[in-house]
C-alpha cells in the first residue's frame, strides 16, 4: 500500500496498480481486470506506456468516430474553457444555441426539442420519464438482446444478461420484453422473408395484451448484442403498429448515431421518424460526455402545461456542447458520413472472404463501418462457443482469446460473448482495415482449432 502513495513520479506499474487496487474494473470479476496503461493517442492508433501502437478497430467502445485526438475539437475544449466553463442549466448560452441549430439541421425531421445529459444511459433515464409523463403510461417494451444502460431503468429495460445482477429486486417494474429481430438465428424460429417480419407483429400482440404501454425503445440495429440488422420492412411496420396503439417509438442511437452505420442516423436507412430519438457516443467523438434525448414538437408542446419533472446539475454543460459542435463541423468537413458508407463494399468483400475461409465464422453483417463476425462451434447447427451464462460467471471465452492475440499483433478488438464488433474510427484507411481484418485472420486459428 504505502508504496502507492508515493510522492515520486509513479512508474507504470504503479499506475496500474493504484488502478487495480482502488478503482472498479466495469462489468467483469475485479480479478480478471489486467488494465493496460496507455499514455497517448491519435487518429486510429492508441499508445501504452512502452510505446506499442494498437489499432483502435472498435473506436474504444464504438464512440470515437472522429479518431483521436482531433486539433479542431481539442481547441473547442479549450476555447469553452476560457468562454464560459459551467453555467446551469436554467440559463441560456451560447455553445447551447449553436449545437440545437445544427441538431434540428440533422436529426430526422420532426425531433425539435432536446434534453442534454452527459451519457448515453442517462438521455434513455430522461427518455423513459419523458414517455410516462407524456403518455400517463407505465410499461416500456424492449428487447432480449439489447443494452440501453447501466442505472435502474436503463438497466431494467437491458435484455442481455447485464440486467441479471439487479434481479428480481433491483429491476424497475414495468419493464418488459419482446424477442429481438436476428435473421441469422430468429429467436422465434422463423426464416426471412418467408416469416414476413413476425418479429415486428409479435410485439404488436404484446401491446394488445399488455395494458398500459407507454413507449417501446430499439436499437435500429443492436450494437453490441452482435450488430443485429433488421430486414428493410422491420423499423417502418414497428413505427405503424406503435402509432395504431398510441406507443411512443424511443430509437437508442447511442451507438448508431452520428455516421456509424453510413448515414447521420441509422434511421435514417428506412426513413422511420422515432417519437424519441436517444444519443451519445459519437455526438463529441467521445471526448467530452454528452448524451442526448430529442423529442418531437407533439411531446415538447404538452409540458407546455405541464411540470417536466427532469434535470441535473450537469445537463447542457457547457464543456460538453461547445466540443459537439467542434466534432459535428469536423465530421462535415472530412465527410465522414459518406466515407463510412463507400467503405462498407470495401469491408464487406474482406469480412466476406474471411467467413469463406475459417470454420469458426458462422456470420459476418454490417453496415457501413459497423460489423459484427460472429463465432460459432458448429455452422450447421449455429452454436456458439460461448453462452451469455458464461460471460457473467467468467468462464474464459473463445472470443477473448482472439481478441487477446489481435491485441499482441497491435490490433485492439471489442468482443462480446461470441462474436467481436467491429467499429474502427470513421477516417479509417483501407490499409487499416487490412491490417485489423489481417490480424484478426491470423488470430482466428485458435478459434477453427475448437470447431466441432
Ligand atoms: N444504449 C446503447 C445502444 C449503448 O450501446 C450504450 C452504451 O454502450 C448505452 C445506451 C449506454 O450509454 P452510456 O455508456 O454512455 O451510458
Amino acid at each position: 500500500m504505502s508504496d502507492l502513495l508515493t510522492t515520486e513520479a509513479l512508474t507504470s506499474e504503479q499506475i496500474i496498480s493504484i488502478t487495480r487496487q482502488h478503482n472498479y474494473g466495469t462489468w467483469r470479476i475485479q480479478k480478471t481486470w489486467k488494465p493496460m496503461h496507455v499514455v497517448d493517442a491519435e487518429g486510429c492508433y492508441f499508445i501504452d506506456a512502452a510505446g506499442k501502437r494498437y489499432l483502435d478497430f472498435s473506436s474504444q467502445l464504438m464512440c470515437v468516430n472522429l479518431g483521436h485526438k482531433n486539433p479542431k475539437v481539442i481547441e473547442s475544449i479549450a476555447e469553452q474553457a476560457r468562454e464560459l466553463p459551467y453555467i446551469a442549466p436554467g440559463y441560456a448560452c451560447t455553445s447551447r444555441a449553436k449545437l440545437t441549430q445544427k441538431l434540428l439541421e440533422l436529426l430526422p425531421e420532426g425531433l425539435e426539442k432536446f434534453f442534454f445529459a452527459t451519457s448515453g444511459t442517462e438521455a434513455n433515464e430522461a427518455a423513459f420519464k419523458i414517455a410516462r409523463m407524456y403518455t400517463g403510461k407505465t410499461k416500456i417494451i424492449s428487447r432480449y438482446r439489447s443494452y440501453h444502460g447501466s442505472t435502474t431503468s436503463s438497466i431494467s429495460s437491458t435484455g442481455d444478461p447485464r440486467r441479471w445482477a439487479m434481479e428480481p429486486s433491483g429491476k424497475a417494474p414495468g419493464h418488459i420484453f419482446a424477442p429481438e429481430t436476428n435473421c441469422y438465428k430468429c429467436p422465434i424460429g422463423h426464416t426471412y422473408p418467408s416469416c414476413n417480419v413476425a418479429c415486428a407483429d409479435y410485439i404488436e400482440h404484446m401491446i394488445q395484451n399488455e395494458s398500459d404501454v407507454a413507449a417501446i425503445i430499439v436499437e435500429p440495429i443492436v450494437g453490441t448484442n452482435g450488430v443485429l440488422i433488421p430486414p428493410p420492412e422491420y423499423m417502418p411496420r414497428l413505427k405503424a403498429i406503435c402509432e395504431k396503439h398510441g406507443v411512443l417509438m424511443i430509437a437508442d442511437e447511442v451507438m448508431t448515431g452520428w455516421g456509424r452505420t453510413g448515414k447521420w442516423f441509422c434511421v435514417d436507412h428506412w426513413g422511420v421518424k422515432p417519437d424519441i430519438l436517444v444519443t451519445a457516443k459519437g455526438i463529441t467523438s467521445a471526448y467530452v460526455p454528452l448524451g442526448l434525448c430529442a423529442t418531437t414538437r407533439k411531446i415538447a408542446d404538452y409540458f407546455e402545461e405541464h411540470y417536466f419533472a427532469h434535470g441535473h446539475t450537469y445537463e447542457a454543460h457547457p464543456m460538453t456542447l461547445g466540443p459537439a459542435v467542434a466534432t459535428i463541423e469536423e465530421m462535415e468537413r472530412l465527410k465522414l458520413v459518406e466515407r463510412a458508407a463507400a467503405l462498407e463494399p470495401y469491408v464487406r468483400e474482406k469480412l466476406t472472404a474471411l467467413k469463406d475461409k475459417h470454420p469458426s465464422i458462422g456470420d459476418v453483417r454490417g453496415m457501413g463501418l459497423f460489423w459484427a463476425v460472429e463465432l460459432v462451434k458448429n455452422r450447421e447447427t449455429k452454436e456458439p462457443f460461448n453462452s451469455m451464462r458464461d460471460k457473467i460467471d467468467g468462464t474464459p471465452l473463445v472470443v477473448d482469446q482472439v481478441a487477446a492475440k489481435m491485441m499482441g499483433m497491435g490490433v485492439a478488438q471489442q468482443a462480446w460473448v461470441s462474436h467481436f464488433v467491429i467499429a474502427p474510427p470513421l477516417i479509417v484507411t483501407e490499409a487499416e482495415l487490412d491490417k485489423g481484418i489481417g490480424a484478426m485472420d491470423e488470430a482466428l486459428a485458435i478459434a477453427d482449432a475448437l470447431v466441432e
